[in-house]
């Protein structure tokens, strides 16, 4: 299945929510969310309620989409997620986390997902000292997310840093500005995971 390459702000107003794809843009009242708070197409303002089912596939979709995962890979990660000690629903949710893309995005060297994915494939990153250019590598409690020498003067990445140094990072995260280093201190708990996320219908869904 190919990657979606469309407008994703549809994909939040689809979503009724902030799904954060699109940097800096999010958080201004540029968002469409903010403008246009509901579905887009011809119907979207008569469309409100949900079937069960409709529900829980809507819930799996803003988490894929959330992450920016294909369906394959995202059944994967829940099964893998249901053969862990614990409750599914939040293995699930700790199981994305731990992507290298994401914690690129979540230690601020990104402004989205999508753009640290991108600054990941291109090799601007090492982890516990070693390149690594896969997205979905799984970083551990301890692992170190270091900006290799050569990037630190990319634009985007400098002015990433600096919005994120301006809104701070996740408390279960720990930041050196001089090394230019990420250390992941703890994984986070459900409670750390602010996004409006029913992960227990994505549980629903997969267990039928
Ligand atoms: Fe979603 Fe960001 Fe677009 Fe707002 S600006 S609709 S949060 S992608």
């Amino acid at each position: 299945m190919a990657r979606y390459r469309g407008p994703v702000c549809k994909l939040c107003r689809r979503d009724g929510m902030k799904l954060y794809l699109k940097g800096d843009r999010c958080f201004s009242e540029k968002c469409a969310v903010e403008r246009r708070n509901y579905p887009p197409g011809e119907h979207g303002q008569g469309r409100t309620k949900f079937s069960e089912y409709g529900s829980q596939l809507r819930e799996k979709q803003k988490v894929k989409r959330m992450y920016g995962i294909l369906e394959n890979q995202f059944h994967l990660y829940f099964n893998r997620a249901d053969r862990i000690k614990g409750i599914t629903g939040e293995n699930l949710l700790v199981l994305l986390e731990r992507r290298l893309d994401n914690m690129v995005y979540r230690f601020g060297f990104a402004t989205s997902r999508s753009e640290a994915r991108q600054l990941v494939l291109h090799r601007h990153f090492l982890v516990n000292g070693k390149k690594v250019n896969i997205p979905s590598y799984l970083i551990k409690v301890g692992d170190t997310i270091t900006l290799n020498q050569s990037s630190r003067k990319v634009e985007r990445i400098v002015e990433a840093l600096e919005i994120s140094f301006r809104r701070g990072i996740p408390q279960w995260l720990e930041f050196d500005k001089t090394s230019v280093t990420g250390t992941v201190k703890a994984m986070p708990a459900r409670k750390d995971l602010t996004m409006p996320i029913s992960e227990n219908l994505i549980v629903e869904l997969y267990s039928k």
